[in-house]
């Protein structure tokens, strides 16, 4: 059994950036499914966004932030990390890249209407980003990787969360209790065959979440990117938006631009709308290429993705990249308010994880780090503030000797076939159903103990349990809005679903639950 004050489970961008700001009095430990850089936050190229050049505003950046969201937003949310965006840039000046007078750089990227992309060695943001926060690493934190967090502790006398069970590289299973309880394990991006995420990106803490009762909201809004470099019929890395940004076009193999006539923004629509237009390309018959001849100094401009393109064989003097979208973020996740306080007492989740509204039903690019930077930071800021130590009145008894009553798992490669075909870019309430069906099957939705799992196993079942949630909220929604398309209800319907989807395991049962969106309604 190990005690700590602060237990930060993920080592992404916003576990790192919480962990470097608490006081050096508290005792941390970070528990990490892999190494410590095994993370999104690592491969984010593009950077973060900041209403911070001569001719922007905090308010357009909300405007932006909005109409790319569709309107489901949590306004208040959206204000207040807006307008926190410009210090938490200045917290990292230092790192990012400028001009000769020392000015910041500032790129441009889809859904944006000024440049205000702040970014690092061009296209390598999130791993400059991650090297500084492990720079900043104390003594007082103590980072346990090859470390997989799977079952949160729940004392019932005081329904609160006082630890997480984990298991190490031999498969043995650890006790952490800690005071705060933090959940910081990115989306779920690995729920689909083709994607950008990093392979540990597997919705983990969504499921160990709603195992415990939390409330999870907006599943059905995951951010398909347009972009996902396409080579032997697989996804080899992301093509940053930024590269849209300077001038690059989407074209077809004979050279057709493909997003004239679709948005009024063209290539820089929001992504929904690109990876849409993309897709159906795709699906009858096309190839699609983005075409970046207008780009002057691409290798030096975009290092890291010339890299991985001549990584991968493609002969960029020739420009064109071919590309394919693919699953990329998750709009929706634990319901937590701006600080990451979940429905559970001590139990929070920060970045993608959480759901605070800010993303609404489709995120702004280059909105998500500066909120795993904001949620770190604010989350500190109130546990420095209000630190109490808890006593446990409840412990939960150490089990592992459980034997499990073992149902059938599904096999993770179908599971993500199954989940682009039926619940991808394109929903309809026929394939919806027939996922439900076929999910169903497997009568998983109410596991319980898990310590007598593998940790692949126990990964099969988080991957299982994300997924049906997704396939619930997707099935609920009778629109379309943001990342979320349904070809039988294909615009949105304000009258009806100016709200959220919130699903809950309570008693067992899965309940389902709607709220009412507080944004300003302004289309
Ligand atoms: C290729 C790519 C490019 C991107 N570019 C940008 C960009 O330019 N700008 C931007 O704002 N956003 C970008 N994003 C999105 C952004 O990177 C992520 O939303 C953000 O980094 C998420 O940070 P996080 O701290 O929430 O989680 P992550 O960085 O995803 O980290 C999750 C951590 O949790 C760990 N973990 C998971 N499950 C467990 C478990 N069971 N036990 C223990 N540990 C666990 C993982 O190993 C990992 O360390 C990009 C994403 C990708 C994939």
């Amino acid at each position: 059994m190990e005690m700590g004050d602060v237990i930060i489970i993920g080592s992404g961008v916003a576990a790192l950036q919480l962990a470097t700001m608490l006081s050096h009095d508290k005792n941390v430990k970070i528990l990490t499914k892999s190494h410590i850089k095994n993370a999104n936050s690592y491969l984010a190229q593009g950077g973060i966004a900041a209403a911070i050049g001569d001719h922007d505003d905090t308010k357009k950046h909300l405007a932006d932030t909005l109409q790319a969201g569709r309107f489901h937003n949590n306004e208040e949310s959206v204000r207040e990390i807006l307008n926190e965006a410009p210090a938490l840039i200045s917290d990292f000046y230092e790192i990012f890249d400028k001009d000769q007078h020392g000015h910041l750089l500032l790129g441009q990227e889809g859904a944006h209407s000024v440049n205000r992309i702040v970014h690092s060695g061009g296209d390598a943001t999130g791993k400059h980003i991650i090297e500084h926060l492990i720079s900043k690493l104390t003594d007082n934190i103590e980072v346990e990787e090859n470390m997989f967090a799977y079952e949160l502790m729940i004392d019932h006398k005081q329904q609160r969360c006082v630890g997480v069970k984990a298991k190490d590289q031999r498969g043995i299973t650890r006790y952490f209790y800690g005071d705060y309880v933090i959940l910081a394990t990115g989306g779920c991006g690995q729920l689909y065959p083709i994607t950008s995420n990093a392979p540990t990106v597997t919705g983990d803490g969504i499921a160990m979440a709603y195992l415990a009762g939390a409330e999870i909201a907006d599943m059905e809004f995951i951010q398909f990117h347009p972009t996902l470099l396409f080579k032997d019929g697989e996804a080899k890395g992301l093509i940053s938006e930024a590269v849209r940004g300077e001038g690059a076009i989407l074209v077809t193999g004979d050279g057709v631009p493909i997003m004239e006539g679709i948005h009024p923004l063209k290539d820089l629509a929001p992504r929904h709308v690109v990876s849409q237009t993309i897709y159906n390309y795709i699906e009858n018959g096309h190839e699609v290429y983005l075409d970046i001849r207008s780009i002057k100094n691409f290798g030096k401009r975009f290092p890291s993705i010339t890299a991985n393109c001549e990584k991968n064989g493609i002969d960029l003097s020739e420009g064109k990249i071919p590309v394919v979208p693919g699953s990329h973020f998750l709009m929706g996740g634990i319901k937590t308010d701006l600080m990451g306080r979940t429905s559970i007492h001590g139990l929070f989740a920060i970045g993608e994880v959480a759901c605070t509204g800010l993303h609404g039903a489709n995120r702004l690019a280059s909105n998500s780090l500066l909120e795993g930077l904001y949620q770190g930071k604010k989350l500190s800021q109130w546990i420095n503030a209000n630190f109490k130590k808890h006593s446990i009145l409840d412990l939960p008894e150490p089990c592992p000797s459980i034997s499990t009553k073992r149902g059938s798992l599904p096999d993770v490669r179908v599971l993500k076939e199954m989940m682009m075909k039926r619940v991808g870019i394109v929903r309809s309430k026929e394939l919806l159903e027939e996922q439900k069906h076929w999910l169903d099957q497997f009568h998983l939705y109410d596991v319980t103990h898990l310590d007598a799992y593998s940790v692949q196993d126990i990964t099969r079942i988080f991957m299982y349990i994300t997924a049906s949630l997704i396939t619930e909220a997707a099935l609920c929604r009778t629109e379309s809005r943001g990342g979320h398309f349904r070809s039988d209800f294909p615009f949105e319907d304000d009258q009806n679903w100016y709200k959220k989807i919130i699903i809950q395991k309570r008693k067992g049962e899965v309940a389902i639950k709607y709220e009412q969106i507080e944004a300003a309604l302004v289309n």
